[in-house]
């Protein structure tokens, strides 16, 4: 698919003919990955971060948040709650955070493993190679880094430079890789300067990486950060905005560029839909879940933007309204540590 062609796509507003772009993902969904939903149990086990993205609630510069970081114990109890509830892969997810020694992480990815056997995720920012090649010696099976965006402007503005060094998450990806992590990375859409033709570059980029995951999200304005005071300097004409179908278009347009991906039906997409947004989400192309079992007493001090979806309910809650979810849509909890499953052939699908 050409960068036009993913364009015309963002751009298009017909609901009949969108409609084609969801019949299309939802069958290459169908034939890749199959009718399993993945269940990924999520645990924000930090939430200091040494960085100030301009769109993030937990970024340094937020004196307003009260900071916290979990026990060793505290996390292995969650992993043990994500195997009762049958869940094949925790995420460990926080800020970044350099207070914590990267060995420290490496013990508890060990004892995940050990205790529970379940595929862990890692999603804690920008690391060095030293760091890294631990983890992934401890046995961390995959790394979720979002890009948030290919525009090298738009990324150094809502990103500003850690201790003077502008990172490059791309080749942070492609390192990941060569250490033999699954990557993942995705988006967020409608952040204000983000333009058509530069999301269409992103998800073109989704396909270059060859990623195995991709999550995106809309842009949800944060209170207490700079960007929720900035003005998209783009004509309204220009400007993606920041709501839940460009969010579908964005899914959908993911699984054609990239079949057999997991994908998830993103917390910030039930967070501004939260009638049907992880519904539609997995008929567009989703086919990963990730609930949040983070200790409530936790869950609110992750406040990455206002009003992250999940009502006051218990994991159980949790789990079995998301069971009934799956089985009104005709499709089923996924089973193991629901990896990549790659095809002998590579598979290529018109979306034009
Ligand atoms: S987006 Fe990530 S790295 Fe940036 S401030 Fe938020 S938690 Fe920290």
């Amino acid at each position: 698919m050409t960068r036009q062609e993913i364009e015309t796509w963002l751009r298009e507003e017909d609901e009949e003919i969108l409609s084609e772009l969801w019949e299309r993902a939802d069958r290459v969904r169908s034939e890749t990955v199959g009718e399993e939903v993945h269940l990924r149990g999520l645990i924000e086990f930090s939430n200091h971060c040494e960085r100030n993205c301009t769109y993030c609630g937990i970024r340094k510069g937020n004196r307003r948040l009260s900071r916290y970081r979990m026990s060793t114990e505290e996390i292995l109890e969650c992993a043990q709650l994500a195997r009762r509830l049958g869940y094949g892969t925790v995420v460990l997810q926080s800020g970044q955070d350099e207070q914590f020694p990267a060995e420290w992480l490496a013990e508890v990815i060990r004892e995940i493993k050990g205790a529970t056997g379940l595929a862990v995720t890692l999603s804690v920012g920008e690391r060095s190679e030293r760091e890294l090649r631990l983890w992934r010696e401890a046995g961390a099976d995959r790394y979720l880094l979002r890009f948030e965006t290919s525009d090298l402007t738009l990324y150094r503005r809502i990103h500003p430079p850690l201790r003077g060094r502008s990172p490059d998450r791309i080749a942070q990806l492609r390192l990941m890789r060569e250490l033999g992590f699954e990557i993942g990375s995705g988006v967020m859409i409608g952040i204000p300067g983000q333009s058509y033709s530069s999301l269409a570059a992103d998800i073109s980029l989704f396909g270059e990486l060859d990623l195995d995951m991709i999550g995106v999200g809309p842009y949800i304005p944060h209170p207490d950060t700079p960007l929720s005071r900035v003005r998209s300097p783009l004509p309204p004409g220009e400007q993606v905005p920041a709501v839940d179908v460009m969010t579908y278009k964005v899914i959908a347009l993911s699984r054609l560029v990239c079949p057999e991906a997991n994908i998830p039906a993103t917390t910030a997409l039930a967070t501004v839909n939260p009638r049907e947004g992880r519904a539609l989400g997995l008929s567009r192309g989703a086919n990963v879940i990730m609930p949040n079992i983070t200790p409530a007493c936790y869950r609110r001090l992750y406040d990455i933007y206002p009003g992250k979806a999940g009502p006051a309910e218990t994991p159980e809650e949790c789990h079995a309204r998301l069971l009934a979810l799956l089985q009104s849509l005709g499709r089923r909890p996924g089973v193991g540590p629901g990896s990549r499953r790659r095809s002998r052939q590579p598979h290529s699908y018109p979306v034009g």
